[in-house]
């Protein structure tokens, strides 16, 4: 069918809540992918979907659709994590060295920060040196020889890079099957064979209640196996930044420090385990638990990191210091108490107030931005004392705000909640 015909029956049939038939979804995602569809109709499809949804079978054909619009990688032995996004999420910086250490190779595929959500490709080009650009095939050799390479998404799915742009800007982000068939589409097209999804759920994440993350994260199991991935999903906390960097340079400071064993904040250190050990288990690695400690105490895991900075291209002699901003700010607890929440949201948008991501397309990351947090919900503080210290020289004044209205201190003593909510 020409597409012109096509988008125009996809409108009409989805309007009055109709079926889209798999030969209709696929092409109207050709045809918008080559151009052929304007930009005002697909608004229109994509408002119909989003007012009267899709069911699986129109879901599983779109993510299907966009997964084959562009090019495609294949690594069927390689583990995955794909986190939904959130506030110091440093998780696949840590986990993905660790299994790699234990011999799971790792093929990623990553994006840069997205709003007031970081990203692990900013992060990594924090690093002097990092190139995040591989043709496929030292992509392909650096799996096989190092078994640890981290790439930009790129031309993977180029069909879900047009319609998220446009879904972007015409208020239908938020719309179940689109959000697990952009997800899903991303990972078929990378390729590998086992993934391991982590949904947050909080202020500082796009589901913001247990129940919708719940929703989303048996979407993209289903879908990921019905696609020939082996997958299974977490759902974790995201009301409070995850350990206590925020920032990109900051960030890999922390993982650095949990690579080489060093202390870090509890919540952090139990959750990259619980990723590690959980895509191992997927992968059917025997005593998960007992590889992901051991790569940890034996320097394995940090020396696999080196090993991967040093493929692509970085100075892994850095890591030992990598520089942040000398601008520095504290931030002082207006009263003495306990802190019941230090709010992911209002630590994201300070940081990015500071320079850690992008206000709007185009916008210079400051890699050496970004905020430590230096206190954790039930910890007891005291009037005047340091809560967070804010690095970066564009708009501290503002970022200083946000951090003090994102604490929120409770005259009794609070249980700090659980990073894991819940899996599946
Ligand atoms: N992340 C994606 O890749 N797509 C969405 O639609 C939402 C979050």
């Amino acid at each position: 069918m020409r597409s012109g015909n096509a988008i125009l029956e996809a409108i009409e049939t989805k309007k009055f809540g109709g079926e889209l038939s798999d030969e209709l979804i696929r092409d109207v995602v050709d045809g918008y992918t080559a151009g052929e569809v304007p930009d005002y109709q697909m608004a229109s499809l994509l408002m119909a979907i989003f007012i009267q949804g899709m069911d699986y079978e129109e879901t599983l054909a779109l993510t299907r659709a966009m997964a084959e619009s562009g090019k495609t990688y294949s690594f069927p032995e390689c583990v995955d994590k794909h986190s939904t996004g959130g506030v110091g999420d440093k998780v696949s910086l840590t986990a993905l060295p660790i299994v790699a250490a234990c011999g799971a190779p790792v093929a990623k595929l990553s994006g840069r920060g997205l709003g007031t959500t970081g990203g692990t490709i900013d992060k990594l080009e924090s690093i002097p040196g990092f190139s995040c650009h591989l043709s496929k095939e030292q992509f392909r050799r650096q799996v096989e020889e190092i078994g640890l390479a981290i790439i930009e998404a790129g031309d993977l799915a180029p069909a879900d890079k047009e319609i998220y742009a446009l879904r972007d800007t015409t208020g239908t982000v938020d719309s179940l099957p689109l959000i697990g068939s952009s997800i899903v589409s991303k990972k078929v097209a990378t390729g590998a064979g086992y993934l391991l999804y982590d949904v947050k759920r909080g202020s500082g994440a796009f589901m913001k209640t247990t129940d919708e993350a719940h929703k989303l994260a048996e979407l993209l199991v289903r879908l990921s196996e019905d696609l020939g991935i082996h997958a299974s999903a977490l759902i974790t906390d995201m009301d409070n930044p995850l350990g206590s960097a925020v920032g990109n340079a900051l960030e890999v400071r922390e993982s650095v420090r949990l690579l080489k064993n060093e202390p870090v904040p509890d919540d952090l250190s139990n959750e990259v385990s619980h990723v590690a050990t959980r895509l191992l288990e997927l992968k059917g690695m025997p005593e998960a638990e007992t590889a992901v400690d051991s790569a940890l105490s034996s320097g394995a895991a940090y020396e696999k990191f080196r090993e991967f900075v040093l493929a692509q291209g970085a100075d892994a002699e850095a890591l030992e210091n990598l520089p942040v901003s000398a601008e520095v700010r504290e931030v002082k607890a207006p009263r003495s108490g306990y802190v019941a929440r230090f709010g992911a949201s209002g630590i994201g948008r300070a940081a990015l107030a500071l320079g850690a991501g992008r206000e709007k397309k185009g916008d210079k990351v400051d890699h050496g931005s970004g905020i430590e947090v230096l206190v954790n919900p039930g910890d007891r503080i005291e009037a005047g004392q340091s809560v967070a210290r804010l690095h970066g020289e564009r708009k501290a004044e503002q970022a200083e705000h946000l951090v003090l209205e994102a604490l929120e201190i409770s005259d009794e003593p609070v249980e700090p909640p659980p990073a894991i909510l819940d899996s599946l």
